[in-house]
């Protein structure tokens, strides 16, 4: 395994597997959440490969999404680490949102993060000229500019996952399970793909919160070839990204009451998408823990808002 540099102590490498109880089968998590505090869940993985780049290599990192994104906030967390400056483009705030900063963004701009707002239809055009068209798309027009996609979808990403991968197989082998069905929610899609290549052994499976599987699959194929191990899966009922539902909240209670905080944007329709398909997943079940808890805060505002929650 890696040796870790720097960042030794705040690291709990690997993560720990504990159980809870889904619609009467026990199922096993893999507390991905807890490896780093700032860093959080599969953004840590995805990131991993930055934390090991000398802090020399790079002065700037730039990226850009959604004002409340977790890769947001975790980019933050290690350019802050890292000593590098972070410039994060998204699309203009309303006042309310910049009056009441909250969870990922007051997290981003706490850690140092520039923040350039751009008009909403020009966002794209602006995101599009970033890009130089050389054979490695991630180096900036700047020296010392590195360029992270959105959701840091990046092929770095690899060496992180790559290692989550290792963990989960170890320890596969560890309790003798021979049957494994890995199950962890995608964005970008990232996670789930580079988990699907290093584990040809085990069934993984998803599904997309942002857009369809079809949407989905492409962002992933933009990466790497798919694996036929990777499953991605759907629910009856559609969901629209970032919106409460009040089934999530009840999932997050359910969760809540085992000791162990989901998220609320991904982790409510990957256990439902779950749920559906569980009867025909034979032998043992290890969902992966995405982590995104910090953004929680917000999110518990709007369903308190809403009534679906008292406290
Ligand atoms: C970013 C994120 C994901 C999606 O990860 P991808 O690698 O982009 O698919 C899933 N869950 C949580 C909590 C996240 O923050």
């Amino acid at each position: 395994m890696k040796q870790q540099s720097l960042t030794e102590s705040k690291i709990n490498l690997p993560s720990t597997v504990e159980t809870f109880v889904f619609h009467g089968r026990t199922i096993y998590i893999k507390r991905d959440d807890l490896v780093d505090l700032d860093l959080s869940g599969n953004k840590f993985r995805k990131l991993f490969f930055l934390l090991n780049t000398p802090s020399e290599n790079y002065k700037r990192i730039i990226s850009y999404g959604g004002s409340q994104s977790n890769a947001m906030a975790s980019i933050a967390a290690l350019c802050k680490r890292k000593g590098w400056q972070f410039l994060y483009i998204t699309k203009t705030l309303s006042q309310t949102l910049k009056n009441d900063l909250q969870g990922n963004l007051a997290s981003a701009l706490n850690d140092g993060m520039k923040l350039l707002e751009i008009e909403h239809d020009a966002f794209e055009a602006v995101v599009r000229s970033l890009y130089t068209p050389t054979p490695d798309s991630r180096v900036g027009s700047f020296e010392g500019d590195l360029l992270l996609a959105q959701g840091g979808a990046d092929l770095g990403a690899k060496e992180g996952v790559a290692l989550l991968a290792e963990e989960i197989l170890a320890w596969k082998i560890e309790h003798n399970i021979e049957h494994l069905t890995v199950v962890t929610p995608s964005g970008t899609g990232t996670t789930s793909l580079y988990l699907a290549k290093y584990m040809k052994e085990v069934a993984v499976m998803t599904t997309p919160l942002v857009g369809s599987s079809a949407y989905l699959k492409e962002q992933m194929q933009a990466l790497e070839r798919l694996p036929d191990n990777l499953h991605i899966l759907e629910t009856t009922k559609k969901y629209h990204f970032a919106k409460p539902y009040k089934e999530y909240v009840e999932v997050y209670e359910m969760m809540k009451a085992q000791g162990i905080e989901m998220d609320l944007l991904y982790a409510p329709k990957m256990l439902s998408a779950l749920s559906e398909k569980m009867s025909e997943i034979e032998g043992e079940i290890l969902y992966v823990h995405s982590g995104g808890t910090k953004g929680n805060v917000s999110m518990l505002e709007r369903y308190k808002r809403k009534g679906w929650r008292r406290i």
